[in-house]
């Protein structure tokens, strides 16, 4: 189960294994979600088919042996919906190559079970998760997840959505199997190559979740201090949330800020405070237009006609009309090329590699300098490039505002 198909998960348990990473820092935002709207982006869409896709390769590899002719009416099934890419097809078969790879290990066959529901209310009060793939053999817990995303990579590592569903696997099957060692991966094939995976020993993983029994306890009721931090990416609050507001516009600093310029130690000071404001800023503005639309008062503020757009009424008659009256069909149309990343989108990784990198058809070239701060785990921009190499190129910040030199 990842974010994308979370709010199904939110849907029945309050304190979700999805969004443990958020209620075990932030105690109250599971309540106070509770009271908000959930409203399904397209990308989680997206992410639901590809799950969806990536259980019906698993169920007919290991657990619901399907014929050809089924199989391929329930992809097509799939590949209808609007939402489908072709790449989803390369992405779900590196999740099915990593759980192949893991039952393969083992010297008999293991236990797999796909999209388990599993009881956490051991550890978290009237929680439950549905794990997308659990593995069990020779004292050894696997649970692997797909995550379809590529905005914000999720690490196997000390990672609790993934902890609750190995607790939860655990309940489900330790009566059955011995279990020594826990093993949780995530595949997520937009950010990595390879799988992030961690492993911990089962009784880690217990101890982990007695330590989190009381603040559980404590998101349930509600109760604690809202704490601000990128658990909040995702949180249904985070437009309206006052502690993260009140934080972001907090961005004044210390330091005396003398006119006529602030210093530059001052600039890093007022850059680091003010991170993600402009995201949070249009975030909010999409938020109080939809309220504006739905009838509410938002003091001060209305919904106006944006900037309209010509159309044609029918694009053959206009077309065929123009051509009758001596428009060449070359100035009717453009030719554009597909940059590399929309072709390896389109022909699938696998075909353009074989097309366009081996035989050195492509080449990568660096990017143009970014600002970030100075934890970031890429090394410092190169700044013996020529000049007019990195000034020829618009200037990017981390928050995607571009200034075009
Ligand atoms: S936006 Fe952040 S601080 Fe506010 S409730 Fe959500 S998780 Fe907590």
């Amino acid at each position: 189960m990842s974010q994308e198909i979370a709010h199904a998960e939110r849907a029945h348990a309050l304190l979700s294994a999805s969004a443990s990473h958020r209620w075990l820092h932030c105690t109250p935002s599971a309540q106070l979600e509770a009271t908000l709207p959930d409203t399904g982006s397209e990308a989680a869409r997206r992410g639901t088919l590809a799950h969806e896709i990536a259980e019906l390769k698993l169920r007919k590899h290991f657990t619901e042996p399907m014929g050809p002719r089924k199989y391929t009416a329930a992809l097509k099934k799939f590949k209808s919906h609007e939402l489908y890419e072709p790449v989803m097809e390369e992405h779900t078969d590196a999740y099915l190559d990593y759980g192949q790879s893991i039952v393969h290990a083992f010297p008999s066959p293991p236990f797999v079970a796909i999209e388990r529901k599993v009881d956490l209310t051991d550890y978290v009060p009237e929680s439950f998760g549905t794990s997308d793939c659990i593995i069990i053999g020779s004292g050894q817990l696997h649970v692997i997840d797909y995550k379809n995303g590529s905005g914000v990579p999720v690490p196997a590592e000390d990672n609790p959505q993934m902890k609750l569903y190995a607790l939860g696997a655990l309940k489900a099957f330790s009566l059955l199997f011995p279990i020594r060692e826990i093993h949780l991966a995530i595949v997520q094939p937009k950010v990595w190559d390879h799988p992030s995976e961690w492993s911990l020993p089962v009784e880690d993983l217990i101890a982990w979740g007695e330590s989190i029994k009381p603040i559980a306890q404590q998101a349930f009721n509600g109760e604690g201090d809202y704490s601000v931090g990128s658990h909040c990416g995702f949180c249904r609050a985070k437009e309206r949330c006052a502690t993260r507001v009140k934080q972001l516009l907090d961005a004044g600093t210390k330091a005396p800020m003398r006119p006529p310029l602030i210093t530059w130690e001052e600039v890093a000071d007022v850059l680091r405070k003010a991170e993600g404001i402009v995201s949070w800023y249009n975030s909010l503005k999409e938020l109080t237009l939809a309220e504006v639309l739905k009838g509410g008062t938002v003091p001060g503020w209305k919904a106006v006609e944006g900037r309209g757009s010509r159309q044609y009424t029918d694009l053959d008659t206009a077309f065929t009309h123009l051509k009758e009256k001596g428009i060449a069909e070359a100035v009717l149309y453009e030719r554009k090329p597909l940059t590399p990343p929309a072709l390896e989108k389109v022909l699938t990784m696998p075909v353009y590699r074989e097309l366009l990198e081996q035989p050195g058809l492509v080449v990568s070239r660096p990017g143009a300098p970014t600002l970030a701060p100075a934890d970031d785990n890429r090394p410092a921009f190169n700044a013996q490039v020529k000049p007019e190499d990195v000034f020829s190129a618009p200037l990017q910040t981390t928050n995607g505002v571009e200034e075009i030199r």
